[in-house]
């Protein structure tokens, strides 16, 4: 078997067979298979795609690549919640607590953000004394003493993912629903878990700009990870515009404290909920989502979400104080608004460029080593259907560096639309599938 026979094959459009692809992901994850042979393939592969069985393949070939996480050692049905990834997207920090609060046990491993996404594992980071990265046995003690733990990934898990995804980044291959599917999958299935809560993203921030196409993702996902055995459900939520008003590390730690406070803003708080009720159920501590819903609503009300959070906080070494002042965290030197220069609604906001503008004050990364300032960012003061007069505050720029701060600002004032018309109503939660 050689590689240029196997990207001859799907450049004619033809169906690869369980050999094929080993040999594509095992030779390129050692080393054997050069860059320029896998970048042809994965641009014949976008093109002509991967059907069902294949994409199946690939994911198996790729979780086996590494470390598959044993987590027998914790009990009960242990849920795992991903979002494809989107700006402002803090639900992690806020749906676990709720989940663990309502019994059901989260070891969740995250990652750190690149480009225009933020990172949990960076935003957890932004509390003073938090340690994301814990031995195995410590990860599991914690999850069986607390019923929640979140860090960073603690194996090998996926490799030929890692490899593969960083080629598709510079090679214009990312936007393939069986690339995208297998990579996400390859990583939940080989981290352990017995359940999956995706959230698929869609909208003018997400991978998916298209409703269609983030259904079909949904689904292909929620396929993989049943025939595995685990149960999947998949949410289609809009990401065409920010996901509360935070965007930026300790920005977000901050807005999430506050909607676990229940003073959070309705979006985010709408889509947590919707969010924990599903893993409350997937978890089987509900009988159905709807139930689930209720119970992530109860610990809400009733506090112990808020209590769950501060045990984890504890648990990994953070200063849990920052519960209750918001000052421990680190504090931005400069800031500088974003007026508004006309009169009527925001009808859109280009939500790739808020990440970038959050990206570019310092909060995040164009290169996995950049440095990132914790408290670098944005606090957006509209959102898509609200009405602004000129003069108004849009958002304000948060960093320690004023050079930075001044660009991200002249940058985010692009990113809002205003128009004299409202625009309609938007759904949050577009499209549950299972
Ligand atoms: N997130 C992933 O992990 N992989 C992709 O291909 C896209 C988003």
């Amino acid at each position: 078997m050689n590689m240029l026979d196997i990207i001859y094959k799907k450049r004619g459009g033809g169906k690869l067979t369980l050999e094929e692809i080993g040999f594509f992901v095992s030779g390129y994850t050692g080393g054997q298979i050069p860059d320029y042979q896998a970048a042809a393939f994965l641009m014949a592969v976008y093109f002509n795609k991967l059907d069902r069985e294949e994409t199946y393949m690939l994911t198996r070939a790729m979780r086996d690549s590494g470390d598959v996480i044993d987590l027998s050692g914790i009990k009960g049905i242990k849920v795992d919640k991903h979002s494809t990834g989107g700006v402002g997207d803090k639900t992690t920090l806020i749906v676990a607590p709720m989940a663990a609060a309502a019994g059901v046990p989260i070891a969740k491993m995250s990652g750190r953000g690149l480009g225009f996404t933020g990172g949990t594992v960076d935003k957890m980071e932004s509390i003073p004394g938090f340690k994301t990265s814990l031995e195995k046995s410590e990860f599991i003690n914690l999850v069986n003493s607390a019923g929640i733990s979140v860090i960073g990934q603690i194996a090998h898990i996926a490799p030929a993912d890692k490899k593969i995804y960083a080629l598709r980044d510079t090679t214009a291959t990312v936007e393939n629903l069986s690339l995208i599917a297998s990579s996400v999958m390859s990583k939940k299935l080989a981290s352990g878990s017995d359940a999956i809560v995706l959230d698929v993203k869609c909208g003018n921030g997400a991978f998916m700009e298209n409703f269609n196409d983030a259904c079909e993702l949904g689904r292909l996902m929620v396929d993989i990870g049943n025939d595995d055995g685990k149960k999947t459900v998949a949410v289609i939520t809009d990401m065409d515009q920010p996901l509360g008003n935070a965007v930026g590390n300790s920005l977000e730690v901050i807005e999430a404290i506050e909607t676990l406070k229940g003073c959070g803003p309705s979006d985010i708080t709408e889509l947590s909920l919707a969010l924990a009720g599903i893993m409350i159920y997937a978890g089987g501590r509900a009988a159905s989502m709807a139930e689930g819903y209720g119970l992530a609503g109860k610990t809400l009300n009733d506090g112990s979400a808020l209590v769950k959070f501060r045990e984890f906080v504890k648990g990994q070494g953070g200063d849990s104080a920052v519960v209750d002042d918001y000052g421990l965290f680190p504090q931005a030197a400069f800031s500088e608004d974003v007026i508004c220069d006309e009169e009527g609604f925001i009808s859109g906001i280009e939500t790739r460029s808020v990440g970038f503008a959050s990206q570019h004050s310092g909060a995040g990364r164009a290169t996995k080593d950049d440095p990132i300032d914790m408290a670098a960012g944005i606090a957006l003061c509209r959102k898509v259907g609200d009405r602004a007069a000129k003069g108004d505050i849009l958002a304000t720029v948060y960093g320690n560096s004023a050079e930075k701060v001044g660009n991200a600002a002249a940058e985010l004032g692009n990113a809002f639309h205003i128009s004299g018309e409202a625009p309609g109503k938007r759904e949050l939660i577009k499209k549950v599938i299972k």
